[in-house]
């Protein structure tokens, strides 16, 4: 099935081949994603039901979720007094006792299908045991017939289904593909190897997908499961290994090692020494660039760690061996940030810095200084060689980079793979670093980024003042605003984050910077607050930051644009307001643009949300600083969407497998074709 052998298998074969599916049905299933037979052998129990033995009526208790079997007694539809509005009650009996259920907005159908006399299953939470009551419970018409026996006496599967399919139709369908279809289910091609570690103790796919399906035991679905996910990770796992393979066949390294020619003076003119971790990192980068095969890296250091010092010094290794290096980075601001230290960094070493984003390019007026009439014409550049910084403008149409060794591109997780490698494929084979700081939790990473060498930055510069975080209510308001003051006072700034850029109708609990704004200035009158948002328009933006990072404003008011990378150490507090409104991650990017400087920061989440489970995401925050752990909490409690949604790359597309809780088997998997290819 997962097979990556061309062979055709019987399992694609459309599910109309199934006895019960025609046209009709057909169509109903397509809704669920099911095309061929294989989508419906696949297609997971969302629960299961034990029918070994039925509870009695009798025997129902508060609160514990059950199935019984009774007959209807008696039905009907009852109107509230104001008339639209009306419920739809049945009563079943088993012989025991009495069973009363309703559906609070009676269906047209329902008084046709619940008729007196009829047998069903039932299955529910009861809500009260005087009368015994379920409110909308989940039912399933009994017939007797031939296939009884798939529906009754066993564990049976209850699938996700869609309005005109019934739990029991599709569990027959299903049951039907399993005996015409069971043989046809082979091992994937690495089958040979199915004696290894990994499939040990495991059944046989075929068993196994019988087994999601029909087990005998509870515990036989987890076994199965873990098979089928297996051999998802596997498959997928030989599609990046094998790609990265065929690439290194096919791509010819560009030797950028350098000679440490501008490298020396770079660092002696820092005012700081690299790190150890940042020492160690550059050794790897090193080696890559001189290396056979262009390089692939992945550069992951949580927020402030230093990765730009990183991207530097691995641009002049590559400048020092004469080529270009282009430097994207996801947004304008940051770019703009990037070419302003580059510039500092690089115009005494003789290096020419550009600039090019969607509306400037280096040579056009605006804020930042720099010569006249030095628009970037690549082709008619010579060396001294050049860095280019931009956003993906950089790589747009008609702009192409002459001798370029090495593309770094920031942020990784605002663009996506298919645009990274688009994006490489514009030059002979440069070298690629990508450097991200959303600390992507190893299971992720195995998958998303396998074909990927990662590099970790594992330690934080010293000589940083800590940053405290505090989780408070509203009504706390007026005194974080005076303790926003009184930083002020001292000399600090301050970022100030709302979720929306705009008032919704539909939600006007969530507060928006455009309507905030204006309270803010009031609040922190005579000192100064600028706007920022991704509506204002780029020089604007440019404006803004230039005045905060000069401390011409005190206070920014913005929307999560400012997440990633923008630099001012000066600023030492972080309000968020809504925060239950941003994942834990994105918090935690926020919370990386203070604690730069030497002075005690604080982050200040504000946030009323009731749900225990919202107080407790964000309490996380309040525990730990560590951006990996923050990440592989909120990968348990939301699931892998939350972070994936934010990497807006090649999220696999899973059954079975599941990326936040299968490391060991994703581990597993990446060994195992690692060794067979
Ligand atoms: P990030 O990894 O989030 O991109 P940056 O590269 O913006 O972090 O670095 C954050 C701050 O730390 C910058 O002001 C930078 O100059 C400073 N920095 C980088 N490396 C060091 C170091 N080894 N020692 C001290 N400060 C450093
Ligand atoms: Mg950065």
């Amino acid at each position: 099935m997962s097979s990556p052998e061309k062979t055709v298998s019987p399992l694609t074969a459309p599910v109309s081949s199934v006895w019960g599916v025609g046209e009709e049905r057909a169509r109903l299933l397509a809704r669920l994603g099911i095309f061929t037979v294989e989508d419906l052998l696949l297609h997971q129990p969302r629960r299961y039901e034990d029918r070994r033995k039925f509870l009695a009526i009798r025997e129902l208790k508060l609160n514990e979720p059950a199935t019984v079997r009774g007959t209807i007694i008696a039905a009907g539809i009852e109107r509230f007094k104001q008339g639209k509005r009306a419920m739809f009650e049945c009563v079943f009996d088993d012989g025991t006792a009495r069973l009363h259920c309703r559906w609070w907005q009676a269906q047209p159908w329902m008084e046709d299908w619940f008729t007196v006399g009829r047998e069903f299953l039932v299955f529910g939470k009861p809500d009260s045991l005087k009368p015994r009551n379920i409110d909308h419970p989940e039912t399933e018409l009994v017939e007797p017939g031939e296939d009884e026996f798939v529906h009754v006496n066993r564990i049976v599967p209850v699938h996700p289904l869609t309005e005109g399919l019934t739990a029991r139709v599709m569990r027959t369908l299903v049951w039907r593909a399993l005996e015409k279809f069971e043989r046809e289910i082979a091992e994937p091609a690495m089958g040979r190897v199915q004696s290894d570690a990994p499939y040990q103790g495991l059944p046989a796919r075929a068993n196994a997908v019988r087994m999601i399906h029909f087990p005998e035991e509870l515990t036989d679905v987890e076994i199965a499961r873990q098979r089928l996910a297996l051999d998802e990770f596997v498959a997928l796992q030989f599609q990046i290994q094998s790609r990265r393979k065929k690439f290194e066949a096919s791509a010819k390294a560009l030797s950028c090692g350098g000679d440490n020619r501008l490298m020396k003076p770079f660092l002696a003119s820092l005012d700081f020494k690299l790190t150890p971790a940042q020492t160690k990192v550059l050794k790897e980068i090193r080696t890559d660039l001189g290396g056979v095969h262009p390089m692939r890296r992945l550069l992951q250091g949580d927020v402030g760690s230093g990765k730009t010092a990183v991207a530097a010094c691995s641009a002049l290794m590559a400048l020092e061996s004469g080529f270009n290096v282009a430097l994207m980075a996801p947004t304008e601001i940051l770019a703009e940030q990037h070419f302003r230290n580059f510039t500092k960094w690089f115009e005494p070493l003789g290096v020419n810095v550009e600039l090019q984003t969607g509306s400037r390019k280096s040579g056009e007026d605006g804020g930042l200084k720099r010569e006249a009439g030095r628009r970037v014409r690549p082709s008619i550049l010579h060396p001294p060689s050049s860095i280019f910084v931009g956003t993906h403008a950089l790589f747009t149409a008609g702009f192409d980079l002459p001798k370029l060794g090495l593309v770094i591109i920031d942020e990784q997780h605002k663009f996506g793979v298919a645009q990274r490698e688009t994006l490489v494929r514009k030059g002979n084979y440069p070298h690629l670093l990508v450097m991200t700081a959303t600390p992507i939790p190893r299971t992720l990473g195995l998958t998303l980024y396998g074909d990927l060498d990662v590099s970790v930055i594992d330690e934080m510069p010293g000589g940083r003042g800590e940053i405290k975080t505090f989780v408070r209510m509203t009504e706390k308001l007026p005194k974080v605003f005076g303790f926003i003051r009184e930083k002020i006072s001292g000399g600090r700034q301050a970022y100030i984050v709302y979720p929306r850029v705009e008032v919704a109708d539909t939600d006007k609990d969530i507060k928006a910077v455009t309507k905030e704004f204006a309270n803010v200035q009031r609040a922190l009158a005579p000192f100064k607050a600028g706007l920022l948002h991704g509506r204002i328009k780029s020089v604007d933006k440019e404006n803004v930051m230039a005045d905060f990072r000069a401390n011409k404003i005190q206070a920014l008011v913005a929307t999560s644009l400012i997440e990633v990378g923008v630099d001012v150490p000066n600023a030492t507090v972080m309000l968020v307001e809504n925060a239950e409104h941003f994942g834990l991650a994105q918090l935690h990017q926020l919370r990386g643009r203070i604690g730069r400087g030497v002075h005690e920061s604080f982050c200040i989440l504000i946030s009323d949300a009731q749900h225990p489970e919202a107080q407790a995401r964000l309490k996380i925050l309040e525990e730990t600083n560590d951006g990996f752990k923050i990440a592989e909490a909120d990968l348990k409690l939301r699931g892998p969407g939350e972070l994936l949604g934010q990497l807006q790359s090649g999220v696999p597309d899973l059954r079975f497998g599941n990326l936040a809780g299968d490391l060991n088997l994703i581990r597993q998997a990446r060994e195992l074709v690692a060794k067979i290819l």
